[in-house]
């Protein structure tokens, strides 16, 4: 598939309006990386560090981590990372620590939850990624956030860590991001002095859209029954991008829907302009949005919203036949 988009690897995501948007892969392990170069990748819009875990029968140890996220960003030649903090629990389970026996995993204590009751393996991640960063620059996000507080308290591990290092005499991060993944509704809700204080926002669409439907993404039966494209989630999506517009808040989208086309080009319709995808998709999403109007596509997408459907799938996917 990469061979047959190879003409436009090199060339941005520019649509026929004018608007780049920039396409990112998502990522987790070492073997991943040579996509970053083959699929037209502008970076990793997520690093999944959870992966590096989860191959593993026990804890790693923080010079191990640090080696391993320090090969990640020599392999992305000055191209930027965005690293989430470990995301377990739920259905990512480790052998080596204790599985908590829970009715609603995908609801309980997993991911910043965990890092902030047991700071541990979050304090030691940070440390490895600053060592890692070795002077230069540093993203670092935080799965899973549901309230502006969470936010905070992650935060001040990290500014922790930070001194932590410069006591040491370590090189600090020439420039360091932190953000948060918006994957639960509540945070859309924050006051805007979260949507100040944070440097990014990455969407998790994949557990936002199962929290905003009340659907267990694992479970087809009901995943299936709501789409993506349905117009309440995308009008709740269209809200959280003006919010991150108006604070100036980078806001980018990384759930599996940014590598669906259809989805990608609605995406963009409505002000998204950084998407992180399976490096596979990069290329099919870039040459369509290289061959369409954003304002055509919206225009669409308002008409069969002004039309009474449920989704614009239909209306866009019809539009498309014409158009490519
Ligand atoms: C998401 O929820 O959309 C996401 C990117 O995180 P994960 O799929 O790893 O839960
Ligand atoms: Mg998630």
């Amino acid at each position: 598939a990469q061979e047959r988009y190879a003409s436009i690897r090199d060339l941005p995501a520019t649509t026929k309006c004018g608007q780049t948007i920039s396409l990112m892969m998502n990522a987790g392990l070492i073997a991943d990386l040579p996509s970053l170069e083959g699929s037209g990748a502008e970076g990793v819009g997520l690093f999944r560090t959870e992966l590096q875990f989860l191959i593993r029968n026990q804890m790693p140890k923080r010079a191990e981590l640090s080696a391993l996220y320090s090969r990640v960003l020599k392999s992305a030649d000055g191209k930027r990372v965005a690293f989430r903090t470990l995301d377990i629990g739920s259905d990512k389970v480790l052998t080596y620590m204790k599985p908590n026996d829970e009715p609603n995993p995908a609801m309980g204590w997993r991911a910043i939850r965990v890092g902030l009751d047991k700071p541990g393996v979050l304090r030691m991640q940070l440390q490895a990624l600053l060592r890692a960063a070795d002077g230069g620059p540093l993203a670092v996000m935080f799965p899973f956030v549901a309230q502006m507080s969470e936010f905070r308290a992650a935060k001040a591990e990290m500014d922790k860590a930070i001194a932590r290092e410069e006591k040491l005499g370590h090189a600090l991060p020439s420039k360091l991001e932190i953000g948060a993944m918006l994957e639960t509704p509540s945070l859309a809700f924050a006051p805007d002095t979260f949507f100040q204080e944070v440097d990014f926002i990455s969407i998790g669409g994949n557990d936002l859209k199962q929290f905003f439907f009340a659907a267990d993404r694992e479970n087809e039966r009901v995943r299936k029954r709501y789409d993506t494209l349905d117009v309440s989630f995308l009008t709740f999506l269209e809200q959280i991008v003006k919010r991150c517009q108006t604070s100036g808040t980078p806001v980018s989208f990384c759930g599996e829907d940014a590598g669906r086309p259809v989805e990608a080009l609605c995406f963009a319709a409505l002000g998204l302009r950084s998407l992180s995808m399976r490096p596979a998709s990069v290329g099919p999403v870039k040459h369509l949005l290289r061959r369409v109007h954003l304002a055509e596509v919206r225009a669409v997408m308002d008409k069969a919203i002004a039309e009474g459907h449920q989704s614009v799938r239909r209306a866009v996917s019809d539009w498309l036949v014409y158009q490519v």
